[in-house]
């Protein structure tokens, strides 16, 4: 099997395990319990903090454990909005290619009676700082802009976003679920007042992630209930995956360098291949982009077509749309790019980790054109094109 949905999850590090197993078994105490089974699980608690902290280099206290990505964005929103509604601030900017977990909270808040400004991306998914800076009006409370893209794996322009945000006295947040790990993110130089994360994304568990909250902009909790992550996270702390995370991000940063020279390789062997594909265009940014993350479109076939026979190859990758409710609709991604629909329904997302090799990434670069070729080879739509009926669109 070659696994190239790395933007999906990743597998959990061997190490992170070894590191969960204790809190899994004999070390199961709650944080919570003053006897010496809890408290051995509160200084394990603690030390994965103060751990994780130093890696992102900021204060122990700004890092509130959280279930992943989804409830930190939805902490983030919905508890800046609370609190800017009271000011009378009922004002927020986003972009139009945030994940879902950042876009429904927005719609939420909509049809509750805030607005949104969706600041539009370039064809290459890049956000301009300066759109942002037009955005913000008297009664913003809150620019939500990605740190990089889960689909096109662009990154974002996140530090100069910061700046404007700061000198307009508006808090800043950012999805960086996608680039924490895999990236260097320093947050006591970067004008960052909330950042989420999620661990299942470097090679850490599920179901665990963090919110960043910067000394002097911490939100009231979102998750109400006991005490724990003094008062802002309520709920017993998933004690093994915080230990997990933490291990998991410890091991990838101290990598990051070389699995950033590791995947440009096989970045390169894709963009190679998308070269001798006609009518195959590569979506994203090129020089501001996750490493591991290469993403196309191809004249005349459908992506979940071609998912499913690079699956019955072996290969795991996906697609770039969003299946709902039964229908596949066009990922909202791609059309903020300004991609049409037909073409947006044919594109296909491989994002490599550490664990890909380089005659992996050679066996897709064979494997994804003669399977484009075949399917294109039975595709009434790109016979239309063939014939000059359609426009390939590319
Ligand atoms: N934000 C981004 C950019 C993501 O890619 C994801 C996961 O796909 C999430 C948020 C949600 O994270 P989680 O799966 O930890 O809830």
């Amino acid at each position: 099997m070659i696994y190239v949905d790395n933007a999906a999850t990743t597998r959990l590090d061997p190490a992170a395990l070894d590191a969960m197993l204790p809190y899994l078994s004999e070390g199961y105490g709650n944080p919570s319990s003053l006897h010496t089974l809890g408290q051995n699980a509160a200084g394990a608690l603690a030390q994965a903090r103060r751990h994780m902290a130093d890696l992102l280099n900021c204060a122990p206290e700004e890092l509130v454990f959280t279930s992943g990505g989804t409830e930190s964005d939805n902490h983030a929103i919905f508890e800046a909005a609370r609190a800017g509604a009271k000011a009378g601030k009922r004002h927020l900017v986003t972009t139009k290619i945030e994940h879902h977990a950042v876009l429904r909270p927005m719609e939420r808040l909509e049809e509750e009676g805030f607005t949104v400004t969706y600041v539009p991306v370039s064809a290459t998914g890049l956000v301009d700082p300066q759109d942002v800076e037009d955005a913000i009006q008297d009664d913003t409370c809150l620019v939500s802009i990605m740190t990089a893209n889960n689909e096109v794996g662009t990154i974002e322009p996140i530090a100069d976003i910061g700046e404007i945000c700061r000198d307009h006295g508006v808090l800043f947040h950012t999805d960086a679920v996608q680039a924490v790990g895999h990236c260097p993110l320093d947050l006591h130089a970067l004008p960052i007042d909330l950042l989420s994360l999620s661990a299942h994304k470097f090679n850490g568990p599920k179901g665990t992630g963090a919110l960043y909250m910067r000394d002097g902009a911490a939100l009231d909790g979102h998750i109400l209930g006991g005490g724990q992550e003094r008062g802002k996270r309520a709920g017993t702390e998933n004690v093994p995956g915080i230990v997990g995370m933490v291990k998991a991000l410890e091991r990838r940063l101290i990598a990051l360098d070389e699995t950033t020279t590791q995947l440009q390789a096989y970045q390169k062997t894709m963009y190679d291949m998308a070269a001798t594909i006609p009518h195959c265009k590569v979506n994203g940014d090129f020089d501001h982009r996750l490493p591991g993350n290469v993403h196309f479109s191809f004249a005349g076939i459908s992506g979940e077509a071609l998912l499913v026979l690079l699956d019955s190859q072996g290969i795991c990758a996906s697609v770039g749309s969003a299946c709902e409710a039964g229908s596949v609709d066009p990922s909202h991604v791609l059309l903020a790019l300004g991609l049409d629909t037909r073409t947006a329904m044919g594109s296909l997302r491989l994002t490599f980790s550490h664990e890909n090799t380089q005659a992996e990434a050679d066996t897709l670069a064979y494997a994804v054109p003669r399977a484009v070729e075949k399917l294109r080879s039975t595709s009434p739509v790109w016979r239309q094109m063939e014939e000059g009926a359609l426009p390939y669109g590319i």
